[in-house]
């Protein structure tokens, strides 16, 4: 789960960490207010959407900038009044872009030098890593591909945690002064405390500031939560945003089906995450465009089969439906049924071809021949994944 710039500067303070005052306005009736919030000076105007690259976006009326910095309030209200309901395109939006429904002013800071700083699960060693970089403000991948060597790791034994040498260590490396790294430690540990302990997969700061006066702060927070450890964190729950997630997926919540929307037309409905990633693979082998990633789980009912059905079919992109189950704790007969009884409910006009295997299978395959309905059996992944496909020529 991803939260906003807004809220994780929230949390970041709760941590110690520096971020400049801010307020929220939803709607232009509260600019006043909000702005009333800070000091005088400089204000930035943010867009908030999950995603980055904000400040050199354009919205599509042709407003350049979803990070502006304004003189006054007078001109904070312009350009919020402007971003605000408008769509945003970034480089990480798509060209679709993302509705702003959430402005957030901060009191300008003044620039020395930015950084970059990163925590994130490193999957190869599993262990948390720190990663820091002097080329703050650009696209971290952009850094990494061109100039590698600019990135500092620091992997971290999750036992241990961080003791403030971690701080010091990286912060010299980052060419940082003596008063500044004893901020940066400060920082760190906080930082490092966060993403412990409300689960994170991942903080990034980008960038994280030395001030012209010599303060570190986090000009920028981008956050995203453990969706398997939010049951321990109610209170980071509550900052989900549904405006920001894909319609289908929170259907598919509501039903417990990992869906993931993609952007073929091949939609697949599989039980078991690695075979739903085997089917996606397989369809793009065979020249196929999975439309989603579907794991109904190991043991689906007839209710989540139909739900599944009825999220899939309302994608307008969809032309066709691969089922591919295999019956272990759930009988293929009983799958079966519920295939039919989800494809009459939901009136299919799209090709639909089913593999089972496992458990009762013949009688499933019986069930399917049977129903009169126009259903493709296939009796292994490669021929089920060539019979979607060819379906679609
Ligand atoms: P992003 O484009 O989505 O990553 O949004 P950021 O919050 O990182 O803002 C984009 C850029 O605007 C930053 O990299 C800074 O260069 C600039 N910026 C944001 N806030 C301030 C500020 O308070 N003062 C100054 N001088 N520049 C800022
Ligand atoms: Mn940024």
């Amino acid at each position: 789960m991803n939260i906003h710039e807004y809220q994780a500067k929230q949390l970041f303070s709760e941590y110690g960490v520096p971020v400049a005052a801010g307020a929220v306005a939803k709607t232009p009736a509260e600019f006043d207010a909000a702005l009333a919030k800070l000091p005088p000076g400089k204000i930035v105007v943010k867009s908030q959407i999950h995603a980055g690259g904000r400040g050199k976006g354009k919205f599509i009326d042709g407003f350049a900038g979803g990070v502006k910095i304004a003189a006054d309030a007078a001109q904070a209200k312009d350009y919020a009044g402007k971003m605000l309901g408008n769509t945003l395109v970034t480089h990480q939006t798509g060209p679709a872009g993302r509705k702003v429904q959430t402005i957030f002013f901060t009191a300008a800071t003044g620039i020395a030098k930015e950084y970059y700083l990163a925590i994130l699960l490193d999957r190869a060693t599993s262990q948390p890593v720190i990663i820091a970089s002097t080329e703050g403000g650009m696209d971290i991948e952009h850094v990494a591909d061109h100039m590698p060597e600019k990135i500092v790791r620091r992997y971290v034994n999750p036992g241990v945690g961080i003791s403030p040498y971690v701080g010091r260590e990286l912060g010299y490396k980052l060419g940082l002064g003596d008063d500044q790294v004893k901020q940066f430690t400060k920082l760190l540990d906080g930082l490092y405390r966060f993403y412990w302990e409300k689960d994170c997969a991942m903080v990034e700061i980008n960038p994280l500031i030395v001030t012209p006066e010599g303060k570190i702060e986090a000009l920028d927070a981008k956050v995203s939560f453990d969706d398997n450890a939010l049951y321990r964190h109610p209170e980071i729950q509550a900052l989900r945003d549904l405006n920001e997630e894909d319609s289908k997926e929170i259907e598919a919540s509501k039903f417990n089906l990992n869906y993931i929307a993609l952007d073929g037309n091949i939609a697949c409905l599989v039980n078991g995450a690695g075979l739903a990633m085997a089917t996606m693979d397989i369809i793009q082998y065979f020249g196929g465009k999975p439309a989603n990633f579907l794991d109904v789980g190991g043991g689906a009912n007839e209710e989540q089969v139909t739900a599944a059905f009825r999220i899939i079919l309302s994608d307008p992109a969809v032309k066709g439906i691969l089922v591919n189950i295999f019956g272990g704790i759930m009988k293929c007969d009983i799958i079966a049924r519920g295939v039919i009884a989800a494809a009459r409910n939901v009136k299919l006009t799209v090709p639909l071809v089913v593999r089972l295997e496992g458990t009762n299978v013949e009688l499933g395959r019986e069930i399917l021949a049977q129903s009169g309905l126009a259903i493709t059996a296939a009796d292994s992944l490669s021929d089920a994944a060539q019979k979607i496909v060819a379906a679609l020529k």
